[in-house]
């Protein structure tokens, strides 16, 4: 623990050096612009992988990056986020070889509470088991699954109380629906952007078309 304690002194060290205002700065304004939800996974670190600096990123983030309709935690993130901050674009994130949507889709068992979690994933396989390719290898299953799951959370989004009234307000904001990699370190826009609520039907059915053919065929 004594470790961390020494990195956060040269990290403050460090950042107070290159910008001797910063904490100071910061600690005046919180004007965050975007709205972060991704995985728990340490491998998928929010700020550093789209190169933001503290106070730059509003962030959430849960077990295979859900939003919940009764999740209280979450959804008073997005009403800060959208009514206090006024972000103007929310980000929903999932990664590829998501251990959520991994234990879903191999019907793998934690045993406990995060069983309930993740049934909202299995949600999402069950909703589009139709289309999703289960004859090739697994992995690349559960990557389709991942890439689904993006864009059903950003869906969910779009469908809050908070986010359907700041757009009747004539509030900016879109919620987009982002993957990342992390064989290679880099972002996959999954064409889902949506910036009001009479374009969320078709934008969610043209990401999940795409999604499907792409996998379609093995
Ligand atoms: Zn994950």
């Amino acid at each position: 623990m004594k470790e961390l304690f020494l990195n956060n002194q040269k990290w403050a060290e460090k950042v107070e050096e290159d910008n001797p205002d910063f904490f100071q700065d910061l600690s005046e304004e919180h004007a965050p612009e975007y709205l972060w939800i991704g995985c728990s996974d340490s491998r998928v670190p929010a700020n550093e992988i789209i190169g933001l600096m503290p106070g730059e990123l509003f962030v959430h983030r849960n077990v295979a990056n859900l939003v919940v309709h009764s999740d209280l935690n979450c959804l008073s993130v997005i009403q800060l986020a959208v009514e206090k901050l006024k972000v103007k674009h929310v980000i929903i994130c999932g990664h590829y070889g998501c251990g959520g949507v991994t234990a879903s889709v191999s019907n793998q068992k934690f045993g406990g509470l995060i069983d309930n979690w993740l049934l909202n994933v299995q949600d999402v396989e069950y909703l589009h088991r139709a289309a999703i390719d289960y004859s090739g290898q697994e992995e690349r299953t559960i990557n389709q699954v991942c890439e689904l799951n993006v864009i059903e959370q950003a869906v969910n989004v779009s469908m809050t109380s908070i986010v359907l009234d700041a757009w009747a307000r004539g509030q900016k904001l879109v919620i987009h629906g982002w993957i990342y990699s992390m064989t290679d370190g880099l972002l996959k826009d999954l064409g889902v952007n949506i910036s009001n609520a009479e374009e969320m039907r078709s934008q969610y059915n043209s990401a999940i078309e795409d999604i499907n053919r792409r996998y379609s065929g093995g």
